[in-house]
Order: C-alpha cells, then sequence, then structure tokens
C-alpha cells in the first residue's frame, strides 16, 4: 500500500450546526445553491457527492437517480443520513479521497465543493475524481481562491506575508488551502478535465454586506457578478464545470477495494470482504465505511 497525504477529519464534529445553520451563512449557502443551478445536468444517472459532510447539498442533486455521499467522517455521514433519510437512492460511504473505493469510470456526475479546501495533494485528489468518471462526465469543483480581493489588498497593505499572485496553494491553517485559479485549471487539464465555465461565488461576504443589505438581493447581486467567472476570478470562492474527456470502457461492478483495487468484493451482513486480499470494511446502519484505519 502507497502512502497517502493526511486527511482533514471532521469526526465528532458539530460544523454543520455551528458553520452554516448558526452562523449567518444563508448568503454563502444560496449563493452556492445558484452557481450548482447554473452548472447541474438537468437529469443523470449516479452521482458522486464528495465531501458531502451533513448532506446540505445532497437535495440540490434531486436529478440523479442515485447519490453517492463520501466523506472521510462517519459521524458527519450519520448526521446526513439523519438529515435525509435512509432513502433507496442515497448510498452513504464513508473513504478517502485519495483511494477512492470505486471502480473507473462508475459515475456520470460528480461534486466536490468546499472540500479541495482541505486537500494536502489537490492533484492527487483531483486525479482520483477523474478515474471514477465516465467518459463525458460532468464534475462540478468548487474551490477556495488565494487571489481573492480581501487577500489581494492584505498583501498589498503588508499585512500578509503570501502573495496571492503566486501558483502554490498557501496552507493559511493546518490542513486549510486555498488555491491559485491558474494551478487547479493546469491540474484539471492534467488529469484529463476540460473546463466548461468558471462561476465566482461569494462576491460579498463581508459581514458590513450581510448587515446592510436583505439577503435576497444580496444572492441577487452575487449570481450577476458571478457570471464573468470566466473572464476574472477574484473570489474567495470559485465554481468550475468540467467535462471528463479521457476514453474509458463502460465500468464493470461498483465498489473496489482500496487497499488492493479489485472490484471483487462480497457484502454479507454487516461487512463487505475483497475476494482477493480478505481485507474486510463495515457497514453498519446503512454506511459503508472504506477507510484506511477501518481495514483489518
Ligand atoms: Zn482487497
Amino acid at each position: 500500500m502507497t502512502n497517502t497525504p493526511p486527511v482533514c477529519n471532521y469526526e465528532g464534529s458539530d460544523y454543520q450546526t455551528s458553520f452554516w445553520d448558526q452562523a449567518n451563512r444563508a448568503y454563502e449557502d444560496a449563493a452556492e445553491a445558484v452557481a450548482l443551478r447554473r452548472m447541474l445536468p438537468a437529469s443523470g444517472e449516479l452521482m458522486l457527492e464528495l465531501g458531502a459532510g451533513a448532506g446540505r447539498n445532497t437535495h440540490r442533486y434531486a436529478g440523479y437517480k442515485k447519490i453517492v455521499l463520501v466523506d472521510y467522517s462517519r459521524t458527519q455521514l450519520e448526521q446526513a443520513q439523519k438529515r435525509l433519510g435512509r432513502d433507496a437512492r442515497l448510498v452513504f460511504v464513508a473513504a478517502d479521497v485519495y483511494r477512492l473505493p470505486f471502480v473507473d469510470g462508475l459515475f456520470d456526475g460528480a461534486t466536490m465543493i468546499r472540500t479541495l479546501h482541505h486537500m494536502a495533494d489537490a492533484p492527487l485528489a483531483l486525479q482520483q475524481v477523474e478515474r471514477v468518471m465516465q467518459t463525458d462526465g460532468t464534475f462540478i469543483l468548487e474551490y477556495a481562491s488565494k487571489q481573492n480581493l480581501k487577500a489581494i489588498a492584505r498583501w498589498l497593505l503588508g499585512k500578509q506575508q503570501w502573495n496571492p499572485f503566486t501558483p502554490e496553494p498557501v496552507e493559511f491553517a493546518a490542513l486549510n488551502f486555498d488555491f491559485h485559479p491558474k494551478a487547479i485549471r493546469d491540474w484539471l487539464g492534467e488529469v484529463g478535465f476540460r473546463i466548461e465555465r468558471t462561476l465566482t461565488v461569494s462576491h460579498l461576504r463581508m459581514d458590513l454586506f450581510k448587515k446592510l443589505i436583505p439577503l435576497k438581493l444580496l444572492v441577487a447581486m452575487d449570481s450577476l457578478f458571478s457570471l464573468t467567472g470566466n473572464l476574472w476570478q477574484l473570489t474567495p470562492s470559485v465554481f468550475v464545470k468540467n467535462t471528463a474527456t479521457k476514453q474509458k470502457p463502460v465500468a464493470a461492478g461498483f465498489f473496489r477495494c482500496p487497499a488492493c483495487e479489485s472490484a471483487k468484493l462480497t457484502e454479507a451482513g454487516e461487512v463487505v470482504i475483497c475476494d482477493d486480499c480478505h481485507k474486510t470494511y463495515s457497514r453498519v446502519d446503512g454506511i459503508y465505511d472504506f477507510r484506511v484505519d477501518g481495514i483489518k
């Protein structure tokens, strides 16, 4: 087994409540909803929601017949399950993005929102996403941009050490990264995605605006500014719609063993057993656990 980069773990976190529900994030949430509406295909077969957390965005993928929610944290998925119910169209999977437990070419849709932000090796994560996508599948990526107006102003005023215009990521807190838009474009292209559209989001993410401007107007203004996203990106949050371009055969199977990459897995009660390396993974209370530290 090869070593993979460290993972940001939200295990036991009350992120959904403290960040989204109580902290005046209605604007960010609504602005993301607008971007997703503009980018999502009207319908699809199988959606991979990476970094699904407590399932805040899952209802926005209702056009897909089946949605696979992936998060590294099992407790986040438990919250998602509670929120969304045990719907047969939903599959809950605790897994490491660097070892996605799915066969090649499986999904026709994927999203990764507010998640790349925590990736120490973003190109490797994007490569894994591309691997599990069908040819012509749609991948919507949101990332945190280092080249935003606030960071530029702070840098020009000498209040910030790091340069917002250079291509390398900045780790402003442990396992929290902001990326340069050009670096993201280059990585997406290198792993086999073609960028279709870019939307900038959260132009007005400042407490002052949130206080002064009614939410509906704030979101309407943001959705208008957002349309210049193909031309320049100066917001803290950027959405990119991509098409997977690599030619792949039709996927055979569904899960694959994250340890030995075999697609021969047998589900038996509350465990999933790899027929090749014989490792077992748990499937307790409707949540698959394919994390490496779950390997026995
Ligand atoms: Zn195996």
